[in-house]
């Protein structure tokens, strides 16, 4: 089994600098299996069932590396590292901002978007999801300005429309009307802005969005805008 320095692995899970571990380390505070780890230079064979032998102050530590959590992405939030203002990751543990590797989120939400949002640290998973051949479907809630006129779910499953300023048309997108100012879209791209533009191709206008679902994930009717969750294995497997 691959092993690695306690010092490290729990650098790496942002509980501190090296010297700061060892200091918790020489403190009692670390233990494995019950029993106190006096030296964090000390290797430790690399187990997923870590998080709960190894524990500081008593808590358990948090999932190694392979971290997936789902984010109810509330308004008003840039999913973006650099970007002045809010940022997504500002909503978790400030741990949890100094893990390397780092979490990213997976594909992105404008800042005037709420809704499901993913984040992990795994680049193998991310990829899987946001691959264009992967089709993962994503499916949103619009409010529009304007009513529909019935026309729109043809046009947008016709795999003919063209967004201003591109050469490829987009693949087909479902419509799900359910008052004339309110609709789904499920669809299988990601490009900028999708869509906004699609209903600024048809003349209207979207005034709300909101994501409610990634491949076969809904987002927890009971996870409040702001708040996250780890996600287990049956929800990653959910997502394909
Ligand atoms: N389409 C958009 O226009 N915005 C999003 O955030 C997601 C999809």
């Amino acid at each position: 089994a691959k092993s690695v320095r306690l010092d490290k692995l729990l650098a790496n899970l942002g509980y501190g600098s090296r010297r700061e571990i060892q200091g918790l380390a020489r403190a009692g505070a670390i233990r494995l299996d019950g029993a106190e780890v006096a030296d964090a230079g000390e290797r430790i064979a690399l187990d997923p069932h870590l998080p709960t032998r190894l524990t500081i102050h008593d808590a358990p530590v948090d999932p190694l590396p392979g971290l997936c959590l789902m984010l109810h992405k509330p308004l008003g939030v840039t999913c973006s590292h650099k970007e002045a203002g809010p940022l997504v990751y500002g909503l978790l543990p400030e741990r949890w901002r100094r893990r390397d590797p780092p979490l990213s989120t997976v594909g992105r939400l404008d800042k005037e978007t709420s809704g499901l949002l993913l984040l992990t640290d795994d680049g193998a998973l991310l990829h899987r999801i946001i691959a264009p051949k992967a089709k993962v479907a994503k499916r949103y809630r619009v409010t529009l300005d304007r009513p529909l006129n019935g026309t729109e779910g043809a046009t947008f499953a016709s795999g003919t429309l063209m967004l201003e300023g591109e050469e490829r048309p987009l693949l087909p997108v479902q419509l799900e009307v359910e008052d004339p100012t309110h609709c789904a879209v499920t669809l299988t791209e990601g490009r900028y802005h999708q869509v906004r533009r699609m209903f600024a191709a048809i003349g209207n206008h979207v005034v709300a969005l909101h994501r409610d679902r990634v491949g076969g994930l809904d987002l927890p009717t009971d996870l409040p805008a702001g708040g996250y969750r780890v996600m287990n294995e049956a929800d990653v497997a959910a997502i394909f």
